[in-house]
């Protein structure tokens, strides 16, 4: 690269000058050509085209598997309810009538500790397992069949699950592997991975799996992007590149997925020491795990994605020999959706090491051209910066502007794709304003060159810093600043700045290819998965972008100053208008409400309860005038005290019951044990003992934190969610430290509002649905018992 630097500092020959008054059709073309570039490397990321159900019987056709969807996500059918066990016995049926023998793997789970409580349930895992010609480590496909109980569940994970059974079924009508493929449909990751630690800690495959691919969904389309893998990628990660048909995958989302709190059964995998992949589609984030997460709203297009790689990869690692193949962690990265690049960390350091000595160079040769000072340098070195605080707090604004004038809406619900494009590319071109805007006032100060210089100078900063904190990033600014630093060195080269001729248009557009390939898939991946509460990093990254391509920008912005900011701005405010006004409340766009319903038994005293901000039309039905918020203490022992209470009539429902089955002086302490039953059959019960537990089993499973959850700590009050309890309850010893009479909290929880008598309340319109995140649509019973020795 160095000699590349030299070469074109020996073609130094003056261009025609052409007076930069005049319009050159190479300014707009370039421009036209950044622009064009740049909405191609994000038209690439849509999916593939579905495939019909009439495709041969040894493809994936997402025609077929969309019909294993529809039966699958006919009702919302979360762990421990009826239609979850329609889903599980469906499973079963279609194994058996693959051939395949399937079995199930029912088991308590009570290994996890979430927050300061511990979670856990009974589960009953799917499986079924297809023999290789060689008895090798096998290749695990997952997914998991249980929905959350506000959802349908079509995108997460009937899809997953449909990809498993329409890839079995592709399989079994092809040649046989030379591996073992074990098809695991887990239970109960939505409240807290329950069914793939189930089978992790207890199931004799287990110990067979070599590999494991995953499958998720977190929004209703998109491409299906391998978003996580494990630890030591580099033989996955290469043989993924060889393998995957339309790989979309990146290093970068692999560290910041690994900063964010989620988790999918892949978690589980992985510290169980298993190598694999992890896929989901992200797209219309606000379908996830609401209503809107039905059938119809699927974009089958991104179901033929997971399937093209479940069926491709499953074929390709199921004649590899899967043995422990640890190498060191891989940069990688998708172009255009179409291929991979993957090189190992260590290239990654040589290659920084280059752009060090490449970006030396550069300095010494604009120097030698009097292009350069070091004032202006460190002046341009700090213009990047600036410009992405301008940059971050103007998008901050635009999101503040936007949820204030629209209260109550959901104005931009969290990457709601279908007018968040609006919103990003309003600010995309509000931050394209302010950086023209910017830019031009300091390089008249400074020139062209100092200022590029000096960003190019900030950006290696971060390129280095990247190795330390965020290593699978490095590529996308290791390959951009590379290219600037040789269109920099071509432009000091080129001799005056402000002359412009075709060549230089073209030599500059041409090395803002790898930024404009990389950066705006980011960018819009970003913004899709996190909305514009990324604002700051994502204007931060919509600078970068425009610094790197500064010499294009500066040559497209020397005839006409004022048409780059101008025409951004407007088309900036436009945008964000179109967004603000497409953005209202429809059956597309619901509102998300929160009600639920508390009967304290022991008081014979019921609440409806509202976690939202303030009441719509619905839910204000709940609550007259006289309603305050407060503590939920009398009914729930749950913090907080900003919950809407209304007085409600009390239902006919059965309190949660406790049964001592022994109790008895035990070490200095106390033993109790327990059978705690819902008679009303509900999906969750709640335990809460005001005692110091010393030990606690329950179904005979020590309750215990998992493996990934060593930061936890247990809360003050000892607190147990089990969730899909049997209909004969569960059985729970406790240790205690002490002998004195402890009182025991026990809630339990069932899914809908209860219709108490005399009570008459409107159904839910379809223009509001069950808040994903608040709790909603839920009947909590309590009951408190106090045992003396
Ligand atoms: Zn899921």
């Amino acid at each position: 690269m160095l000699r590349t630097q030299a070469h074109i500092s020996n073609l130094t020959h003056p261009q025609p000058s052409v007076s930069p008054q005049v319009p050159l059709p190479g300014e707009t073309l370039t421009l036209l050509f950044l622009v064009l570039l740049a909405s191609l490397s994000i038209y690439l990321l849509k999916p593939p085209a579905a495939v019909p159900a009439s495709a041969p019987a040894a493809e994936f056709s997402s025609g077929r598997a969309m019909k294993q969807v529809e039966v699958i996500s006919r009702q919302p059918h979360p762990i421990g309810s009826p239609a979850h066990a329609v889903v599980r016995d469906y499973l079963l049926s279609e194994l058996n009538a693959l051939g395949l023998k399937p079995e199930t793997q029912k088991t308590t789970v009570a290994d996890f500790l979430w927050g300061d409580s511990f979670r856990a349930g009974t589960v009953e895992n799917v499986l079924a397992r297809l023999e290789g010609t060689d008895h090798g480590k096998a290749v695990l496909l997952a997914a998991h069949y249980d929905s959350v109980p506000t959802s349908y569940g079509a995108s997460d994970d009937g899809s997953g699950v449909a990809t498993l059974l329409e890839t079995a079924r592709a399989l079994k009508n092809g040649a046989r592997l030379k591996n073992d493929v074990i098809f695991l449909f887990t239970d109960g990751e939505e409240v807290g991975m329950l069914g793939a630690r189930a089978f992790v800690n207890e199931h004799p495959w287990a110990k067979d799996v070599g590999l494991v691919l995953n499958f998720e969904a977190r929004g209703n389309g998109g491409s299906a992007v391998m978003f996580e893998t494990s630890s030591k990628n580099g033989w996955v990660i290469g043989e993924f590149a060889k393998a995957a048909p339309r790989p979309v995958a990146n290093s970068l989302s692999y560290d910041i997925y690994r900063l964010l709190p989620n988790d999918t059964d892949f978690t589980v995998f992985r510290y169980a020491g298993w190598q694999g992949l992890n896929f989901a589609y992200i797209d219309g984030l606000h379908h996830y795990h609401t209503s809107l997460d039905s059938f119809q709203r699927i974009d089958e297009g991104s179901l033929q994605h997971d399937g093209s790689y479940a069926l491709a990869l499953t074929r390709h690692f199921g004649n590899l020999s899967l043995e422990r193949r640890r190498e060191q962690n891989s940069i990688y990265f998708d172009i255009l959706g179409r291929t991979m690049i993957s090189y190992s960390s260590q290239w990654a350091l040589a290659l920084t090491a280059l752009i060090v000595l490449m970006c030396a160079g550069v300095i010494f040769y604009g120097f030698k051209r009097g292009r350069l000072s070091v004032a202006g340098i460190a002046l341009g070195f700090l213009v990047l910066p600036l410009n992405i605080i301008t940059a971050s707090v103007l998008m901050l604004c635009v999101g503040w502007l936007t949820r204030a004038l629209q209260r109550g809406v959901n104005a931009i619900p969290q990457g709601d794709t279908s007018h968040s494009s609006l919103y990003l590319l309003g600010v995309a071109a509000l931050v394209i304003a302010s950086t023209s805007i910017i830019y031009p006032w300091f390089r008249k100060k400074i020139g062209v060159g100092n200022l590029t210089m000096g960003g190019l100078l900030f950006l290696l900063l971060l390129l280095i810093l990247s190795h330390l904190y965020l290593p699978g990033g490095s590529y996308l600014l290791a390959w951009p600043v590379l290219f600037s630093l040789i269109a920099l060195g071509y432009l000091f080269a080129a001799g005056d700045e402000n002359r412009v001729s075709l060549k230089k248009h073209l030599i500059l557009a041409l090395c803002t290819v790898p930024s404009v390939i990389l950066l705006p898939p980011i960018i819009y991946q970003l913004f899709v998965a996190l909305g514009l509460g990324a604002a700051v990093v994502l204007g931060g990254l919509i600078v970068l972008l425009l610094g790197m391509l500064l010499p294009q920008l500066n040559l497209a912005a020397t005839s006409r100053r004022w048409l780059l900011p101008g025409g951004a701005l407007t088309a900036s405010l436009f945008l964000i208008v179109a967004a603000m006004a497409a953005s209202g409340v429809d059956k597309d766009h619901p509102r998300q409400n929160s009600v639920f319903y508390a009967l304290n038994a022991d008081t014979g005293k019921a609440i409806w309860v509202s976690s939202d901000e303030s009441q719509g039309e619905w839910s204000s039905q709940f609550f007259t005038a006289a309603a305050q918020k407060g503590a939920l203490t009398e009914y729930l022992p749950w913090p907080g005290d900003s919950y809407l209470k209304g007085v409600a009539p009390v239902a006919s429902v059965n309190a949660p019951e406790v049964s001592v089955l022994e109790d008895r002086a035990d070490n200095g302490g106390r033993l109790l044990r327990l059978r705690v039953s819902s008679p009303r059959q509900a999906a969750v019960i709640s335990i809460f003992v005001d005692a110091t537990v010393q030990l606690a089993v329950v179904n005979g499973k020590p309750i215990r934190e998992g493996a990934e959850q060593s930061e936890s700590t247990p809360g003050k009050q000892w607190t147990l969610h089990y969730c899909a309890p049997p209909a004969e309850g569960i059985e729970l010893t406790l240790s205690l430290k002490s002998m004195e009479p402890v009182r025991l909290v026990v809630v339990d929880e069932s899914r809908g509002l209860p219709e108490p008598p005399g009570a008459v309340y409107t159904p839910r319109p379809d223009h509001t649905i069950s808040s994903p995140i608040l709790p909603g649509d839920l009947t909590f019973v309590r009951k408190s018992f106090t045992l003396k020795m």
